[in-house]
């Protein structure tokens, strides 16, 4: 364009509860910390989850997937509510958040967990096992057992029930989890611990051998591996060790949730949704929260630092995601928290002010 900027179409789904508002803020972080990096933003806004089945009956409506589909990226507040849990499976929320990931094809889900130096006694660890937490938990999102077919539930032939499912990876789906692994890593302190159990399942032991041998290209990062049972040990023996970790559906779901509890500070904690070649979904890891929805109580930072993956894994533009990392630590080094984060000696803020606090902060790193 004649004003040189770099211009980025974001898709913004506000969905339900706490989401609207969280989301309005996180707009106005990433808008205000790319231009001061010269990028320019055109948002649009649509409705998913329950807002959508208000509005138009489904949760994803097609509208929403097409605008999804064309964004170079999708920020994503939250979905779901008490007024919709007894819906059918097909008229749920959480089947458009489903169905918005399988359109766009996200395989991998990215999760850092964090401890923050002002947040360290928020963790569930010891503080000595805490302070200094800092790892990423990339975890294969569309394959494995929660896919694998055969699965069901038949009768054998001694009349009794059987239940079961089936692990099955492909070359091609443990190589592109592996590549965006390695290339997180890289991003990171270069260390890549891939955790599986191939010391007892088939499609582990393939997992193993395909991603020691994608290795050779990169040379730069430091591979290990680590059985699952060992690893769920050593994170809460010692999370210090990890920088990236990388493994499969089923492992990545229970070892991401572990990691998380490290923190203990849901409300702080983004993540991020990406494919080979289209637009990333980027969304805080909590929920809706419908008990404090409306009350301008939410915590935005899981938002903001969504924003924050949005530009760094989402677009490539590190220097604007580090622009809202430093301001969310300047609103925190304040003394501002919310009622999730709040504790003796700090101040009490709501979702607007500690909104207000990043954005101000973001201005003054210029
Ligand atoms: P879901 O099934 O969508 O994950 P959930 O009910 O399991 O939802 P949340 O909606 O994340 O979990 O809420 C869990 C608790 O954490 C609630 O008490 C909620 O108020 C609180 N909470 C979640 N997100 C935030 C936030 N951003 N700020 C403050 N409190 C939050
Ligand atoms: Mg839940």
């Amino acid at each position: 364009s004649s004003s040189g900027k770099k211009r980025y179409n974001i898709t913004l789904l506000p969905g339900d509860g706490i989401g609207p508002e969280v989301i309005s803020i996180a707009k106005n972080v990433l808008q205000q910390a790319g231009s001061l990096e010269g990028l320019e933003f055109s948002f649009k806004e649509m409705a998913v989850g329950g807002a959508a089945l208000d509005l138009v009956g489904v949760p994803l409506p097609e509208e929403t997937l097409t605008a999804a589909k064309e964004a170079d990226a999708v920020l994503l507040g939250a979905i779901g509510g008490y007024k919709w849990d007894k819906n059918e499976k097909h008229l749920k929320p959480e089947t458009g958040l489903l169905q918005l990931r399988a359109g766009l094809k996200v395989f991998a889900n990215l999760r850092p967990a964090t401890v923050l130096p002002q947040l360290v006694d928020a963790s569930t660890l010891k503080r000595e096992v805490a302070e200094g937490v800092d790892l990423m938990v990339v975890r294969e999102l569309t394959g494995g057992i929660y896919f694998g077919q055969p699965r069901g539930i038949k009768t054998n032939e001694n009349g009794e029930e059987v239940g079961f499912n089936t692990e099955v990876y492909a070359a091609h789906e443990i190589d592109r989890i592996a590549r965006v692994a390695f290339e997180t890593a890289r991003k990171r302190r270069g260390k890549l611990c891939s955790v599986d159990k191939a010391n007892v399942l088939e499609a582990s032991i393939l997992w193993r051998k395909r991603v020691t041998a994608l290795a050779a290209e990169y040379p730069d990062v430091e591979l290990s591996h680590m059985y699952v049972d060992n690893a769920a040990m050593q994170l809460v023996r010692d999370p210090k060790q990890f920088d990236t970790i990388v493994t499969n559906n089923i492992f990545g779901d229970i070892l991401s949730d572990e990691a998380s509890m490290i923190t203990g500070s849901i409300g702080m904690l983004p993540s991020a949704s990406l494919s080979d070649s289209g637009p990333g979904v980027f969304e805080p890891i909590h929920g809706s929260a419908p008990d404090i929805a409306g009350q301008d109580k939410a915590n935005p930072l899981a938002t903001i630092l969504s924003a924050a993956m949005l530009l760094k894994y989402g677009l490539g533009e590190e220097k604007a995601a580090k622009r809202i990392e430093d301001a969310v630590l300047a609103a925190l080094n304040k003394g501002l928290r919310t009622g999730d984060i709040h504790s003796a000696g700090t101040k009490l803020v709501g979702c607007k002010e500690m909104g207000e606090e990043v954005l101000k902060s973001v201005d003054s790193q210029v």
